[in-house]
Formats: C-alpha cells, sequence, structure tokens
C-alpha cells in the first residue's frame, strides 16, 4: 500500500506521519516512512541545493529538474523496491507537492511539469493521498521553518493550498482532505478511517 502526505507548511505532516506509523506497526505492518525532498541519500544533497543552496534564486525549470531527480532516485531505490517487499510505504510530500509548489507557486506549465513528474516516478500513483490543509497564515505561526516559509509572499502559499485542494477535488476515491481545527488526535482518527480499508485489499 502506497500513501503520500501533502500539505502546507505548519499543517502537521510529521506529527500524523509518526502517529499514522505507530498505528500501522501496531497493527503488525512493515512500515517505511520516507520523504521528497530527500528519501535517498542523493536526494538528500539535491534537497539541501533546492531548499538552502545559500545562491539566491534558481531558475523554475532548474529546481522542477532538481526536485524530478530526487523523485526518480527515491522511487527507484527507496519507494518500489519496499512496496515489492510488501512494507506499507509512507511518503511525507510526492508529486503533488510539484505540482502544488513549482506549478501553481512557480508558474510553469501544469501540462509539462506533470508528465516530466510522471516520468520521473514511472507513474507510480499513491493508493490514497492525504492532504493536511491549512490555511497558510496559520500554519506560518506554527511552522518551525518560518523563514523558509517566508521566503515566498503569503500569495504564492495559498495558490499551493488552492492546488492541493484542486487536485483532491478532482480525484476524490484517492485522496482524503483533513482541514485543520482537530486536534492531532482527532485528525489521526480521520486518517485511520479512511486508510483501514486500504489495507484489507
Ligand atoms: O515539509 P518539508 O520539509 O518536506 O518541506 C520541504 C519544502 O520544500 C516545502 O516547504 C516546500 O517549500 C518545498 N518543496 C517544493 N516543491 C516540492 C517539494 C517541496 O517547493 N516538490
Amino acid at each position: 500500500v502506497f500513501l503520500a502526505l501533502e500539505g502546507g507548511e505548519g499543517a502537521g505532516k510529521s506529527t500524523q506521519a509518526a502517529l499514522l506509523v505507530e498505528w500501522l506497526e501496531g497493527l503488525g505492518h512493515d512500515v517505511l516512512l520516507t520523504r521528497e525532498p530527500g528519501g535517498t541519500p542523493v536526494g538528500a544533497i539535491l534537497r539541501g541545493i533546492v531548499l538552502d543552496n545559500g545562491t539566491g534564486e534558481l531558475s523554475p525549470r532548474a529546481e522542477a529538474l532538481i526536485y524530478a531527480a530526487d523523485k526518480a532516485e527515491h522511487v527507484d531505490s527507496v519507494v518500489l523496491p519496499a512496496l515489492a517487499a510488501g512494507a506499507v510505504v509512507l511518503t511525507d510530500r510526492y508529486v503533488d507537492s510539484t505540482l502544488a509548489y513549482q506549478g501553481a507557486g512557480r508558474d510553469l506549465d501544469f501540462a509539462e511539469l506533470e508528465s516530466v513528474a510522471r516520468w520521473a516516478t514511472s507513474n507510480l500513483r499513491p493508493h490514497l493521498t492525504i492532504v493536511l490543509d491549512i490555511d497558510p497564515a496559520i500554519g506560518h505561526a506554527r511552522f518551525e521553518g518560518a523563514d523558509r516559509m517566508e521566503s515566498e509572499p503569503l500569495e504564492f502559499h495559498q495558490r499551493v493550498r488552492r492546488h492541493f485542494l484542486d487536485l483532491a477535488a478532482a480525484d476524490p476515491d484517492h485522496y482524503l482532505v483533513v482541514t485543520g481545527g482537530g486536534t492531532p488526535d482527532e485528525i489521526h482518527r480521520t486518517i485511520r478511517e479512511a486508510v483501514e480499508p486500504l489495507l484489507k485489499q
């Protein structure tokens, strides 16, 4: 079973990932928690280049290609082998982050970007993508890396949020949108209810 967690900064992805892993392991599943960018040794270097390169702005296309390289390495060397071994794989960010941040955020052509991202991931799609939805202004207040978030205007984060919601609305069978407001435990229970039926397949 392949699960993706998506959402803006400060939405609580790390908290929910930890709770989900704990629950799945308690049920006896092998679970792999991984992330993009940075889920492989090469990916960790690529993450450094795109997130704290210290060299100022990257060209949006160069940035998108670095994220694509991170994905290709991640899917080939981590995600596919773990799925083949029968693990439940939970990735903290996946293709939708690219569509939202590089597409809606940076304004690259969606169709082109999507075809690069699908190629990079061999068109591997999650059984379920969990979108933790949060108002960027609230996320900002909760987010530890607030500086990083401030490198883009609030309006950028609003476009990103909108895009996650649009992707979910277009394919409701493969998405769970959890809107903020609940306690971490309430949100976790909502996620469990959506994941449980997938484990029986
Ligand atoms: O939450 P996480 O630590 O994974 O955040 C990584 C950051 O990388 C995000 O805050 C986002 O700004 C950025 N990102 C991006 N495009 C992606 C994935 C992540 O811009 N495809």
